[in-house]
């Protein structure tokens, strides 16, 4: 069995969004909560931004952030712990990339690869996203994904639809 917990930290970075019964709101108070997991310790967050929907039309708009924690849990325990929270905010599957009213996705986890049924790190459309790279930027501008720096990966990214509030 995977330890849930390491000895050593790992820095991460989660995607924070939004659409669903009062994004805004949503999104303050998954980022209060994140701030109070165990085993992490809070590192910041970016500003938010309201970002058109991808995926299925007649969404209302994203409002979408992203967040840095250094953590001791193992990485799917991590994502256990997301998904927890997601639950809490009476989060919703009912359609593939559809209206929700929290989502947590795990961006990065240091510079670990990770392919599992239940888990990919990088985040796998990290790099199709600005809602996701531009935040991101803010935190970790030096950072590189892959052979990539941020900043290539944002000026080959597709554009527009992205505010910051
Ligand atoms: P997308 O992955 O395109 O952002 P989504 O966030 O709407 O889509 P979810 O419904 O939140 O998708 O998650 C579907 C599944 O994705 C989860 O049950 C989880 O097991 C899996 N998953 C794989 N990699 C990750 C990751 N890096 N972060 C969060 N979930 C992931
Ligand atoms: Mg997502
Ligand atoms: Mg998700």
């Amino acid at each position: 069995m995977t330890p849930e917990t390491n000895n050593s930290v790992s820095r991460c970075y989660i995607g924070i969004g939004s659409n669903l019964a009062d994004p805004l709101q949503q999104v303050n108070t998954a980022i209060v909560e994140l701030q109070q997991l165990a085993n992490c310790q809070w590192q910041g967050v970016s500003s938010l931004y309201r970002s058109a929907p991808v995926g299925p039309a007649g969404q209302d708009d994203y409002i979408n952030a992203v967040a840095c924690l250094e953590t001791r849990l193992a990485p799917e325990t991590l994502l256990d712990a997301l998904q927890q929270l997601e639950n809490a905010h009476q989060r919703e599957r009912i359609q593939r990339w559809g209206a929700r009213t929290l989502d947590l996705d795990i961006l990065l986890i240091a510079d670990q690869v990770i392919d599992t049924n239940r888990l990919i790190v990088p985040h796998p459309y990290i790099t199709q996203r600005n809602f996701v790279l531009v935040p991101l930027l803010e935190l970790a501008g030096d950072i590189s994904i892959g052979q990539h720096s941020l900043r290539h990966l944002l000026e080959n990214c597709p554009s527009g639809g992205l505010q910051k509030l």
